[in-house]
């Protein structure tokens, strides 16, 4: 059948295999833009903030499920022994666990199975050593030196709330703009840049959780309150802060890498996808938990301060991922056919699978190789031509005795 939004003949199917517009009537108004259906993840809206499929896009369907109960569960965990008056040990806790669930995700995906993986490790370790440095630096010559309970002068506020957190931001960039400048041509998919960013930024946040349990531990931060009371304060702090810092690092290190990508975009790309929007919504997202939390602080205000900065993040990378995904869409390579591993039909390797929509640079390697059917036997995916792009060659014609 013929596409109606790029004219190419596209195997029978719900999505045009070539542009990933929805064909079936009744989807959405903007069939191309299909933002009912998230490119990594077609049964999701790119609307719908979900924080797996947002960090973790090369997770199938069922993983991203089970990644959500994890999180959810460890979180649980954290509660618990805050409760439990084990406030630094959980907010440890708090500071490890998204950068672990990362590192199985990492382990389970193979996101470069041709690299080592100290390339992830190192991003990761970069941010975690300007983190701890940074942190006490800063902690020992702006916050200890400022008495509590005191109103703040304008100039401290300025410093803690807008000062600090660009600071942290650019120290949080120090680790993927190194591989964006030395390794762009091994590495240049705007995943590519948002895995550095979020594990730079992890990295960032857990060395600045751990280091601020350490002055807790040893007194040299105020313990102030009741323990439950405390264990409120902090700990959703210690669990959204990593997302957050995972979310301006991730959003502007997709936009870098998405301009850079040599892919020609099959239409203009929409300007929220556009590195400047990046720059400042990263930017406030740092700013408002700070100011926030300097000028209104309070139990729960300080969720809120939080929690919306990091909505608003992720919304806003969703749409880079998915225009990105959509607009810079290439075929795995290897011009066989693949059994997609979200709907399970074996499909032409295309830019999208035609059945269920999801762009097939989205899923991880391994289930590029072990799903390939048909392939040249020479062909290796994706990693020796990462850059073949062929979104001009013929369409396969789709295997006959699909098993669903
Ligand atoms: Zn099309
Ligand atoms: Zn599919």
């Amino acid at each position: 059948m013929r596409c109606p939004n790029c004219g190419r003949e596209t195997p029978e199917g719900n999505y045009c295999g070539y542009c990933g517009t929805r064909l079936t009537a009744g989807a959405s108004r903007d069939p191309a833009r299909r933002g009912s259906a998230y490119a990594a993840n077609p049964n999701q809206s790119v609307y719908q903030p979900d924080v797996i499929s947002t960090f973790f896009p090369h997770l199938n369907p069922q993983r991203t499920r089970l990644f959500g109960w994890i999180l959810a569960g460890l979180a649980l965990v954290v509660f618990m022994l805050g409760f439990a008056n084990l406030v630094p040990i959980s907010t440890v806790l708090a500071a490890l666990l998204v950068p672990l669930l990362y590192l199985a995700y990492f382990y389970v995906v193979q996101v470069y199975e041709n690299e080592p993986a100290w390339v992830l490790g190192a991003t990761f370790l970069v941010g975690a050593i300007l983190g701890t440095v940074a942190t006490l630096l800063l902690y020992r010559t702006v916050v200890a030196g400022h008495p509590i309970f005191v109103r703040p002068k304008t100039s401290y506020v300025l410093l803690v709330g807008v000062g600090i957190p660009l600071l942290v931001q650019a120290l949080m960039l120090v680790g993927p703009l190194i591989l964006f400048f030395a390794r762009r041509e091994r590495f240049n998919d705007m995943l590519d840049g948002l895995t550095f960013g979020v594990a730079s930024g992890l990295g960032y946040a857990a060395a600045e959780s751990i280091v601020f349990s350490w002055l807790l531990i040893t007194g040299a931060a105020p313990a102030l309150g009741d323990p439950s009371s405390l264990a409120l304060r902090t700990i959703p702090l210690a669990l959204l802060k990593p997302l957050l810092y995972a979310g301006t690092t991730g959003l502007i290190c997709s936009a870098l890498w998405l301009r850079f990508d040599k892919t020609p975009p099959t239409r203009e790309m929409s300007a929220l996808t556009s590195l400047p929007v990046a720059l400042i919504a990263a930017a406030l997202g740092m700013i408002i938990p700070a100011l926030g939390v300097t000028l209104y602080g309070g139990q729960y205000f300080n969720i809120l301060w939080y929690a919306i900065p990091l909505l608003g993040i992720i919304l806003l990378l969703r749409q880079v991922l998915h225009v990105g995904l959509i607009d810079k869409a290439r075929s795995v390579g290897h011009g066989g056919t693949i059994s997609c591993p979200h709907c399970h039909q074996t499909v032409p390797d295309l830019p999208f699978c035609p059945n269920c929509g999801i762009a097939l640079r989205s899923i991880d390697k391994r289930a590029r190789v072990a799903a390939t059917v048909g392939a040249p036997a020479d062909a290796t995916p994706d990693a020796t031509q990462p850059d073949a792009a062929d979104t001009t060659t013929p369409p396969a014609q789709p295997t006959e005795g699909n098993d669903a």
